[in-house]
């Protein structure tokens, strides 16, 4: 339960003035829901209104705040020319300038004769001094109220600051004064002031330096960030190894007989790997290892390898993949060598229903099967095992900690747990997600691999294009064809492959797949199998194909709006290709204008096949909240660090919550009560459930 102290703040943001429900929905597109959301919305800029000329001396292009007499008033001459109200002080004139303004709100504002403060930007015309549109127009007793140092926020179409900035300076006064959480040697050190006051002042800029990430205030909001997700990955991981694990050495039978069958011999780094994980897993310690591998680094092998110690020991090994069509695949892959090895594996997806699942549950139950692969159908409640030793869970960044947590508590004992993952995350977003996981790494390439030629073009040449493919499939080549992620939404990208497999059905006839998300399972399946067999030629996708799919036959790769693609999703894509013996190309079409970024990325996804460097650029050019598309990460999306500027506060903030945690493992202290807060705060709600769940 959220403690009560934090209730106002978790608020919806409609209880602040000014917010009713239609303002609440602009809200919530910049910033939030809640009144916490818009704490965290923060200034991105700085107008300083506290220069206070005359106008003789009031520079063009500067914001400024002025004295004047207002003298006449002006009505537009045409359609197009603005409303003027000539002005003037003891050094000379100005005019105030309004365009499609209602004649009685400026004659109301500013009466004939008065004297008014205005502020705003001060502009040059035909030589005389000018504001259009003043962003403040006040009685002389209000001056103070306007020459002042003003936030400025990002905004959304009819959102106006003033609104935003009401509401906020609201949500601010409330804030409520929450325990300390940050130990006192800390705050001095860094120079930080308590959480509440450090808020207020990152809302309360004073100039350019105090929007920066490293002033103190916004460096102090940032730690709080890091070390909540810092704690929740810490307490996630003391969970999962509190249970004790257990020794699986295996004798080593069933994974000699592999090598005879693999066609090949494992690389340095797969051997490496192997050794790691067989060094885990014989440890009475419960395995928590990474392998992280570029695409087609063979980490299926790996996996292998590590299942079989599991069956070697008599135990059961699941293999969860993220979509179906991973998981069948990785079924496929796996068969000959269950075969080989006289392996009983099994295959268990949300298609399968009924008296053949309650069959194969049954066979699960009773120990008759070793290893079992499938999707979040495994996580369901009623699968259960015999003996559940490991859980190997591929492309994890599309599975929560919940997930990890949820397979491996279905031993009944200790599971050890291998996750793999094929994007090249690089080592600084690594401790974000997966916190202080050990980590193998595929740092080397099976040999034999040619390289892929990448070329990128506008999109006015596709008609070369397919002009080239039809060339290639005539040779009995296979492509890949995959349409842009138009919006966040399937059904739109789903027409946009609909509308591209027609015109490519037309040029080559039925021997053209079609491939998205919002196909029934089956027909995906179906698809694939008739691309794998290779009756279709080319396969026209939105990214479903994204993950893993190893068609090793397919050797072109044409990538539409590759400027929309993160550079990562880029490199997975292009993997899907060049993993046969033929020479293969990627052809990334771009759309026209094409920005100075997008152009930069795509000349590095050009330049190089390196999937570690690839994520390290992406991250320069993109910056990490970005950088996987977080729809899909589930990396975590930091809402006031930024992992590049604040590197050093996350080294620092995993020390603390380890060292926290050494002290105070239940979060028993006082300080651990104020953490618990800061937990709450940031929504890591599910890491304090585990405390309670001990
Ligand atoms: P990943 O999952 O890391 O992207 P896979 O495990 O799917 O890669 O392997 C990609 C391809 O490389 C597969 O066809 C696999 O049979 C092959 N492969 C794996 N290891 C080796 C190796 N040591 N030598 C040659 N081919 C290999
Ligand atoms: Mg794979």
């Amino acid at each position: 339960m959220r403690p009560e102290i934090l209730f106002r703040l978790f608020a919806s943001v409609t209880t602040l003035p000014g917010v009713g429900p239609r303002v609440a929905k602009l809200v919530e597109r910049v910033a939030g829901e809640k009144v916490v959301d818009l704490c965290w919305h923060l200034p991105t800029g700085v107008v300083d209104r506290r220069f206070n000329p005359n106008i003789a001396e009031a520079p063009a292009g500067r914001v400024a705040t002025l004295t004047v007499r207002v003298d006449s008033h002006e009505k537009p001459h045409g359609p197009r020319s603005p409303y003027r109200v000539l002005c003037s002080d003891d050094t000379g004139f100005m005019a105030l300038v309004f365009f499609n303004a209602r004649d009685d709100y400026v004659r109301r504002m500013l009466p004939e004769g008065s004297v008014r403060v205005v502020s705003g930007t001060v502009e040059e015309f035909h030589g005389g001094r000018q504001m259009t549109h003043p962003d403040y127009i006040v009685h002389l007793e209000e001056k103070a109220t306007v020459q002042i140092v003003e936030p400025v926020y990002p905004l959304t179409a009819g959102l106006s600051p003033k609104v935003l900035v009401k509401a906020l300076r609201a949500a601010l006064q409330g804030l409520p004064e929450l325990p300390e959480w940050l130990e006192p040697a800390t705050l001095s050190s860094h120079g930080w002031q308590p959480w509440a006051d450090s808020l207020r002042a990152a809302h309360s800029p004073e100039s350019a330096g105090d929007l920066e990430p490293d002033a103190p205030a916004r460096r102090r909001l940032a730690y709080d960030e890091l070390l909540a997700n810092q704690l929740a990955l810490a307490l996630v991981r003391a969970r999962m190894r509190r249970a004790r694990g257990r020794a699986l050495k295996g004798d080593g039978a069933l994974r000699a007989r592999l090598r005879d069958l693999l066609p090949y011999r494992l690389t340095n780094a797969q051997q490496r790997a192997v050794e790691e994980i067989a060094v885990d897993m014989a440890s009475p310690d419960r395995m928590l290892r990474l392998l992280q591998g570029d695409v087609g680094a063979g980490k299926t092998v790996v996996a292998l390898h590590a299942m079989l110690v599991a069956v070697e020991e008599g135990a059961q090994a699941a293999f969860l993949a993220p979509t179906e069509i991973l998981a069948r695949q990785h079924f496929e892959t796996l068969r000959p060598f269950a075969e080989g090895l006289g392996l009983r594996l099994r295959l268990l997806t949300g298609r399968d229903k009924g008296r053949p699942r309650a069959a194969l549950l049954a066979e699960l139950a009773a120990g008759e099967v070793d290893i079992l692969v499938g999707t979040h159908a495994l996580l369901q409640e009623d699968v259960v095992y015999r003996d559940l030793a490991l859980a190997v869970i591929d492309e994890q960044h599309r599975f929560g900690v919940h997930q990890r947590l949820t397979l491996s508590s279905k031993g009944g004992g200790p599971v050890d747990v291998l996750v793999m993952t094929a994007t090249p995350i690089p080592r600084t977003l690594t401790l974000t997600t997966y916190g202080d996981m050990d980590v193998s790494r595929l740092d080397e390439k099976p040999p034999g691999r040619t390289p892929i030629d990448t070329r990128a073009m506008p999109d006015s040449r596709i008609e070369e294009v397919v002009e080239g493919l039809g060339r290639a499939v005539a040779r009995g080549a296979q492509a890949y064809w995959v349409c842009p992620l138009v919006e966040e939404s399937e059904t739109v990208d789903a027409a946009a492959a609909e509308q591209r497999h027609a015109d490519l059905q037309r040029r080559f006839g039925e021997r053209v797949g079609l491939l998205h998300g919002r196909m029934k399972a089956a027909e995906k399946d179906a698809v694939m199998e008739r691309f794998v067999a290779g009756e279709l030629a080319v396969l026209v996708s939105t990214t479903v194909i994204e993950v893993g799919v190893d068609v090793p036959n397919a050797s072109i790769m044409v990538i539409e709006h590759a400027e929309r693609f993160g550079l990562a999703q880029l490199h997975q894509l292009r993997g899907r290709v060049g993993r046969g013996s033929a020479r293969s190309s990627c052809i990334l079409l771009y759309g026209m204008p094409l920005g100075e970024t997008a152009q930069q990325r795509l000349k590095v996804i050009r330049d190089t096949d390196d999937g570690f460097l690839i994520a390290e650029e992406d991250l320069r050019l993109r910056g990490a909240g970005e950088l996987l598309g977080t729809r899909q990460s589930g990396l975590p999306e930091f809402r006031l660090a930024d992992v590049e500027a604040h590197g050093e506060l996350l080294a620092q903030a995993r020390e603390d919550a380890a060292s926290v945690l050494a002290d105070d493992p239940e979060l028993k202290s006082q300080r651990g009560a104020a953490l618990r807060v800061l937990l709450y705060l940031f929504e890591r709600d599910s890491a304090v459930r585990l405390l309670a769940s001990g």
